[in-house]
Parts: structure tokens; C-alpha cells; sequence
């Protein structure tokens, strides 16, 4: 779980670590189909060998084993999905891609001498998540705002759009807003404004929420940013949720700034609000369960959401702005992104790629919790 505090990390316990290096050294592949079961595996493993084999391996099984190659699920983008695996492992498990297996299995077919070359540094141990909370003071500090990124890769994966890009947001805006404060340029906020990036996405969250129930000051909003650098399909910027009544002013002041400012530099041409879809860490501060002390407003400010274009019916009174002409009457589709949990969610392959993502989401964030704390 993630410790909180204004200002500071919470120090590490101490994280024991083991590192694991195979360097490089050949080993036969094993071609032998398996007749336990009808899966295209090859197996069983043997000593030294490397493992190929699309069902889900076990540690026991692969124990003398070199290395497994374990096919895994593809995303859209074809890379495949780290997972967890269960037991208590001592062999190297590399996860590929279904067009990789099949490659390697045609090889294996085709020839029984087929050597495979391996090489990992891996480092494993345990440890916990660190949230990291930084508040830039207010004029009253009876009350605060807080914008927020989980800071986790929560698939396993490099986790560049999820999320390197929410907390790369939430830092541009802490940086500009403190500058623009300390240069004389705008008075001090007129509360506090709380900065933090979760150690572990809603759990740390969930953590959170229950620590400061009971306490002043008082939460007024919040304003998260989850897969914010990146869409595959689309290129609009969205903002959830709009069907949920505690949300209805702010809102209506992000739909508001985006028709204000559509088109213009540093603003995406495309906006819209969606329904609820959770699964992100705003929900936390509307989860009546978790929230003594009532919900609060809060939203995702996002540009894609899971791995693929999700089409969704519009909520009343909340049409996209400026929609693409061939969507349906009364739906708007939620971009997604191609490499969504995978390995292949990197800088080159997402955010570096459309940078300007991350831009419209810290303006239209900042302006958004601006006007939403002064009552403009
Ligand atoms: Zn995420």
C-alpha cells in the first residue's frame, strides 16, 4: 500500500532482491509435441531446454528448464500482455506473441536441431508502492483540490500512456502553476492544492481516502489523469464521468473551456464526456462505501481508455463537441490505445508519439480546477 504525506515520500522498507542473469547461452528447444493435452505446446520440458508452450506454465514443471516461452494473449498492436504467473518461480519466463510462437513452431516442425538463445537480467523482490503527495498552499488552507496520476505500471508493463502520462500531467501543472504563483504572475491558489501520484493505482487511493475520513481540511474536488498520452484510433480528448449528479459543475466547466478553446494551439478539436466506466482511480472518491463523509466531484481527464475503440451511448445533455461525421446518432466512441498493458507501452511506441496529448489534458485540467475553485 502506498504511504501518503504532504510533501515527502514514504521510504522504502527495505527491498530484498535477487538478480537472475542468463547470459546468453544456447540451449536445444524442445519439439516434442506434448500428448497430455491438445494445446499446440511443445514440451514436455526437459533439463536445460527451452520451454515453448501456450498454456499456462507451473513452476514445479518448468523447475530444470532454461528458460519458457510462454504464448500469450496479443493485444491489438499485437505485442503481447504481461500477466502474472502463479507458484513460486526460479526459471525465466519470457511472454510472446501468438505470430512469434507460430513462428518459432514452424521452426521447431521443420527442423528438430532448432537452438534458441536466451538472455535476461531480471530482479525480483518485494517491496511497497510509494505515493508522493506535494501541495502548493492556498490562501485558506480550511480546504483542497487534489489532481492526481497513479504512478504504477499496474499490468507488469513499461506503462508509458499507463500512466507515465498522468503524473508526467500532474508535475507540468504543479510546475506551472507553482512558477506562474512564485513569479507574481497569478495571488496564491485560493486553497490548497494537493499534487500526489498513487504508488498503486485505487488501491493506494483507497488508502488514502480512508486515512484523511474524519479529518479537516475538506476535499472539494479532484482531478485524475489515466492513459492520458496516447489514443490508437482517434484523436479527441475526454473527461468522465457525466452521469454522476456531484459532477454536474465541474463538468460543465471542462465542456465549457473545451468549446471555448477548440481548435486554438495547445487544445485538441474534438471533446467529449462519457458515462461512467470506472475501473480508475476518481471512482474511489465517488464510492459511497469509501467516502464517509459524502462524494465529492471528481473526474478522469483521459485521451484513450483500455485497448480498443469503445463505443458508448451518449448521456443526455451531453453531446461530443465537434464528433467525427460517421459515429452513430446518440453515441460517441472512446479511443483506446493498441498497447494497452502490453510490453510495447513505451515512449516510441505511445506518448512520444503524440505528445501533444498530455498538453491539452494539463491546460484544459488547470483551467478546469481553476475556474471550478474560484466559482467562475
Ligand atoms: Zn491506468
Amino acid at each position: 500500500m502506498g504511504g501518503v504525506g504532504g510533501g515527502r515520500s514514504v521510504p522504502d522498507d527495505g527491498l530484498a532482491e535477487r538478480r537472475l542473469t542468463f547470459g546468453g547461452r544456447d540451449r536445444p528447444a524442445l519439439a516434442h509435441p506434448c500428448h497430455r493435452c491438445r494445446l499446440a505446446h511443445f514440451g514436455p520440458p526437459a533439463t536445460g531446454a527451452v520451454w515453448l508452450t501456450s498454456a499456462n506454465p507451473n513452476a514445479e514443471e518448468a523447475a530444470d528448464c532454461l528458460a519458457v516461452l510462454h504464448e500469450a494473449r496479443a493485444t491489438p498492436s499485437g505485442w503481447p500482455q504481461p500477466g502474472r504467473l502463479r507458484g513460486e518461480w526460479t526459471t525465466p519466463v519470457f511472454r510472446i506473441a501468438p505470430s512469434e510462437a507460430e513462428a518459432l513452431r514452424a521452426l521447431l516442425e521443420e527442423e528438430s536441431g532448432t537452438r534458441i538463445r536466451v538472455q535476461l537480467t531480471a530482479r525480483t523482490g518485494r517491496g511497497i508502492p510509494k505515493t508522493v503527495v506535494a501541495t502548493l498552499p492556498g490562501q485558506d488552507h480550511s480546504d483542497y483540490f487534489i489532481f492526481c496520476a497513479h504512478g504504477d505500471s499496474d499490468s507488469g508493463g513499461p506503462g508509458a500512456d499507463d500512466n507515465a502520462s498522468g503524473v508526467a500531467i500532474v508535475l507540468e501543472i504543479s510546475r506551472a502553476w507553482s512558477a506562474a504563483v512564485r513569479a507574481g504572475l497569478i495571488p496564491s491558489p485560493a486553497l490548497d492544492i494537493r499534487f500526489i501520484s498513487w504508488g498503486s493505482e485505487i488501491r493506494s487511493t483507497r488508502q488514502y481516502v480512508e486515512r484523511m475520513s474524519g479529518e479537516e481540511p475538506r476535499l472539494r474536488g479532484v482531478i485524475n489523469f489515466d492513459q492520458s498520452g496516447f489514443g490508437s484510433w482517434r484523436d479527441a480528448l475526454f473527461a468522465e464521468p457525466d452521469d454522476v449528479p456531484v459532477n454536474s459543475r465541474i463538468i460543465g466547466i471542462i465542456r465549457d473551456l473545451a468549446i471555448e478553446h477548440l481548435g486554438q494551439p495547445g487544445f485538441p478539436e474534438r471533446f467529449a464526456t462519457t458515462k461512467s466506466q470506472g475501473g480508475t482511480d476518481s471512482y474511489v472518491f465517488q464510492s459511497e462505501r469509501i467516502m464517509a463523509e459524502g462524494i465529492v466531484p471528481s473526474l478522469t481527464v483521459y485521451t484513450s481508455a483500455w485497448s480498443s475503440l469503445n463505443p458508448l451511448p451518449v448521456t443526455p445533455g451531453f453531446p461530443p463537441v465537434n464528433w467525427y461525421e460517421d459515429e452513430e446518432e446518440g453515441m460517441v466512441t472512446v479511443d483506446g490505445d493498441a498497447f494497452y498493458h502490453s510490453a510495447g507501452d513505451t515512449p516510441e511506441n505511445t506518448t512520444d508519439r503524440e505528445p501533444w496529448n498530455m498538453g491539452w489534458c494539463a491546460r484544459l485540467g488547470l483551467l478546469t480546477a481553476r475556474r471550478f475553485i474560484d466559482g467562475g
